[in-house]
């Protein structure tokens, strides 16, 4: 019997892995881990993404016994559960798609030695993106660092192999894997094995709505033109699903395709930040721009506090803020303007913002998330520079120019219970950031 472990790729359909295992003709036994060694650290027992997970494996389960097999999920040490599983069973092999965190590479070669031990193959897949980072490189070698050059040679490379699909000729990088054509192969299962629920994990249910897999083929048609509202529903919303596989990024590209450009672009972005964390995991810690890291930051935890609260007296980044809180997602351009706001006017370390977005953001990705933070402070590839600093008044102006944003998340916002003045205005802010900005990278530079 041959092992499929599921982790980013929680759907039956479209799975590269899933599909190499099941090709085999090994019995297929799919399996899912409620990671203790990552829910154990979770400070909030009402966590909307342990939610999502739970729900996600049970739909998950559902798929398979339709199949009159089934998953078997468990709660625990994924070390522990492989040792159990490999004493139990003695395995063929076990298969999975690769996940390219750091957390998850360490992870992932402890449990290919415990199977090494017994000449068990762990074998890998390519499934969470497009392209990893040795598919799109220079044409002098090494990876991009810039994003327009990268998203150039990104769509070349996709039009390097032709293949065809429902009769129509398409990238052979976007051809979905067929896994119910071999479903057969799955291991029969005669009565269902129970998911753990939220309870027997000690976590409790929330009230956050979660937005479904495909967007209006409209928001999309439009996304190029509404996308930087944050007043309008003119995003996608899909990319909790993208961070955990319960769609396809394959089908999402070809759909993209279809519809909008400019979507196509963003869903790049993702694969650019994800190949930015695979060729330099250092990033997790450091600033890409080492010299960034002699900036002296303030990081004043009063004012860090007010900015995770909401309630720094700027409406847009209050707005934002509070709407991160209240459903663990924000607007794209929103993002930017609180990032830039804690690392330039407030003078806050990067760090902590990457630190509080990774806490709340349902689609929290470590390698998006990270790229976004670094982008913000000017530490990153591709970053803006450090002397562009936001104008949080012109945004509002460009981006909210009714207010319907911040009328809908900061309720107070024009009477006298809101903040009449900002924690740090703009014009003292900006200066103050351009000067301590430039002063530390010429400090860095010289030594
Ligand atoms: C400071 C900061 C932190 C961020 N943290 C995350 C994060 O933890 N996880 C995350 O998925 N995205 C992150 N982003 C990127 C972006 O804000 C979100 O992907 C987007 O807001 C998700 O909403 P959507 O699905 O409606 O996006 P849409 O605008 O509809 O875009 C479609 C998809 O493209 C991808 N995408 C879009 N923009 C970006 C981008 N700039 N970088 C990478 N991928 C992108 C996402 O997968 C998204 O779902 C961050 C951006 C910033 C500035």
């Amino acid at each position: 019997m041959t092992i499929f472990w599921h982790r980013r790729d929680l759907r039956f359909t479209d799975n590269a892995g899933l599909y190499r295992a099941l090709k085999t003709g090994d019995p297929v036994l799919p399996i899912f881990i409620f990671d203790r060694n990552i829910l154990d650290k979770l400070p909030n027992k009402a966590d909307v993404r342990v939610e999502f997970i739970q729900r996600s494996v049970e739909e998950l389960a559902e798929a398979y016994r339709a199949h009159g097999s089934d998953l078997r999920a468990f709660y625990g040490k994924p070390i522990e559960v492989f040792a159990q599983l490999r004493d139990e069973l003695n395995p063929t092999a076990v298969y999975t798609n690769r996940d390219y965190e750091p957390y998850a590479i360490a992870r992932d070669l402890a449990v290919k030695e415990l199977l090494d031990e017994h000449d068990i193959p762990f074998r890998h897949f390519k499934d969470h993106v497009i392209f990893e980072s040795d598919e799109v490189q220079k044409q002098a070698g090494g990876p991009y660092t810039v994003y327009t050059p990268y998203m150039r040679r990104w769509k070349k490379t996709l039009d390097t192999r032709m293949s065809s699909f429902a009769g129509e000729k398409i990238s052979f990088y976007l051809k979905p894997y067929p896994t119910e054509t071999y479903a057969d192969n799955l291991l029969k299962e005669s009565s269902p094995h129970p998911v753990p629920t939220l309870a027997d994990m000690g976590f409790k249910p929330t009230d956050i709505e979660i937005p479904p897999k495909e967007a209006p083929a409209e928001v999309i048609e439009h996304y190029d033109k509404t996308r930087d509202f944050p007043g309008q529903e003119g995003t996608s919303r899909i990319s909790h699903h993208l961070r955990h596989g319960t769609v396809s990024v394959r089908a999402k590209v070809r759909r993209a395709m279809k519809l909008n450009e400019t979507f196509v672009k963003e869903l790049i972005w993702r694969d650019f930040y994800s190949n930015i964390l695979q060729e330099f995991p250092r990033v997790v810690n450091e600033s890409y721009r080492r010299e960034y890291d002699n900036i002296p930051w303030i990081n004043d935890e009063e004012q860090f506090e007010k900015w995770c609260e909401g309630k720094t007296g700027v409406p847009i980044v209050d707005a934002g803020m509070r709407q991160l809180n209240a459903i663990g997602w924000m607007h794209n351009r929103v993002r930017m303007i609180t990032a830039s706001y804690l690392t330039k006017h407030l003078l806050i370390d990067w760090r902590w913002g990457e630190g509080y977005f990774a806490d709340k953001l349902l689609d929290y990705e470590l390698a998006s998330n990270n790229g976004g933070w670094q982008w913000a402070a000017g530490s990153g590839v591709d970053a803006q520079p450090y002397f562009r600093i936001f104008n949080y008044e012109s945004q509002q102006r460009k981006f909210d120019k009714d207010y319907r944003y911040v009328k809908r998340w900061v309720p107070e916002y024009g009477t006298d219970k809101y903040p009449a003045e900002p924690l740090v205005e703009h014009k003292f802010g900006r200066e103050r950031a351009l000067r301590v900005y430039k002063e530390a990278l010429r400090e860095a530079r010289e030594t």
